[in-house]
């Protein structure tokens, strides 16, 4: 069984890594000959939107992708010849914040109040309707914080767009929530539907820094919200894989923030903290197999190693700590690794997470400024 992988960064490489323990053959298509993924998959070294890529792959059995915005051509003519999964809608709506705002609202999901910014003047009538302090986003392949702008004044609202290079965007009021949190889930070919527990996050100037799996009673009794919210979205696109969806928690309540059509970030906690991992269950449930058990094996965080002072090192004598390293050359802002750590008590993970010198996971209060969220916007 061979599996096409549109995309060969980390999330590839961790996607190669689990195909090849289970028994399948990883090819993935990436431009860069330093691609995370290459030395552990068959490397195609092309453009995603280049036909002779598409050929190179042509003969794997079905094909999925480690990014969002994977090429609409692409995904075209690979369905014409094998399994495309998730399907091409849900790249479409996963690679667009307007159409991935249209969803949740027809399955009657909250979201921030937001509005369609294509032009300088949707966006002034647009911060009219969602208020300020508001946040502009570039419709696509924006990640990471990039392509985004705080708008807390309206004079600041033509910089913030011209910055943007005036392409097509969002814009969306600033919610104050009281913490970050996701939900995962993976559904199989049959449509059987497996949850990981939830997630809570901490990011950092639109980087996400921390994960940990939320134990059922500290997630407030959204989970059943969230359960629902992520199914709903797995059966109107009629999904194959695993889907990720990070929502902002504001008095008990769930507001969605985007979709992930892929595995992802905060995920990455279940390939020690849960029975089954995320890349093993997208890869079982696009080549149809039965999905594995998500069971929360007990306390797990993530933390992601982002920047160029990062010490590998500095993880090896941390007890109970697993480091996945990812082969990419260090920068500013770039995610390099990252650590999953385990424990027997909530309080043994957080005291683990202090001595590494990363501090507990923040307390609600800290993790709801506004300022600490989009400093370096
Ligand atoms: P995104 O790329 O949409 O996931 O945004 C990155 C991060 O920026 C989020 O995880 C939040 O921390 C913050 N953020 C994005 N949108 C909003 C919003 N409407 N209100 C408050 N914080 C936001």
């Amino acid at each position: 069984m061979r599996v096409a992988i549109l995309g060969g960064g980390q999330l590839a490489r961790m996607l190669s890594i689990a195909a090849h323990r289970i028994g399948i053959e990883p090819w993935v298509v990436d431009p860069s000959p330093e691609a995370p993924a290459a030395p552990v998959a068959r490397h195609v070294q092309g453009d995603l939107d280049d036909p002779r890529s598409w050929e190179a792959i042509a003969h794997c059995d079905v094909a999925t992708a480690e990014i969002d915005h994977a090429p609409g051509a692409a995904l075209a003519w690979l369905a014409d010849r094998m399994p495309v999964r998730p399907g091409a809608r849900a790249f479409a709506v996963a690679g667009d914040r307007l159409a991935e705002k249209r969803l949740f609202h027809e399955l009657g999901i909250d979201t921030a109040p937001c509005a369609q910014a294509d032009s300088l003047e949707d966006l002034w009538n647009g911060l009219h309707r969602v208020g300020l302090p508001a946040v502009l986003k570039l419709r696509r392949e924006g990640y990471d914080g990039r392509g985004q702008r705080v708008i807390r004044r309206a004079e600041e609202a033509s910089a913030a767009w011209r910055s943007l290079g005036g392409r097509p965007a969002i814009v969306e009021g600033l919610i104050d929530f009281d913490r970050e949190v996701s939900v995962l889930a993976a559904r199989g070919v049959d449509g059987d539907v497996r949850f990981w527990s939830p997630v809570e996050n901490r990011h950092e100037a639109g980087i996400l820094r921390r994960s940990r799996a939320l134990a059922p009673e500290e997630t407030g009794g959204f989970e059943r919200a969230g359960r629902r919210f992520v199914g709903s979205v797995l059966e109107s696109l009629d999904y194959v894989g695993v889907l990720a969806v990070e929502f902002f928690e504001v008095g008990g309540r769930l507001v969605a923030n985007e979709l992930a059509c892929r595995v992802h970030n905060s995920g990455h906690w279940t390939e020690e903290g849960a029975e089954t991992g995320q890349f093993e269950n997208h890869l079982r449930a696009i080549t149809g197999r039965p999905l594995g058990s998500t069971r929360l094996l007990g306390p797990t965080a993530m933390v992601n190693l982002v920047g160029i002072d990062v010490s590998p090192e500095h993880w090896h004598a941390v007890p109970g700590a697993r480091l996945h390293w990812y082969g990419k050359r260090p920068a500013p802002g770039r995610k390099v690794g990252h650590v999953t750590l385990r424990a027997d008590t909530r309080e043994d993970l957080d005291g683990t997470l202090a001595r590494a010198g990363t501090g507990p996971m923040p307390t609600a209060e800290a993790s709801s400024s506004v300022e600490l969220r989009h400093g370096a916007s």
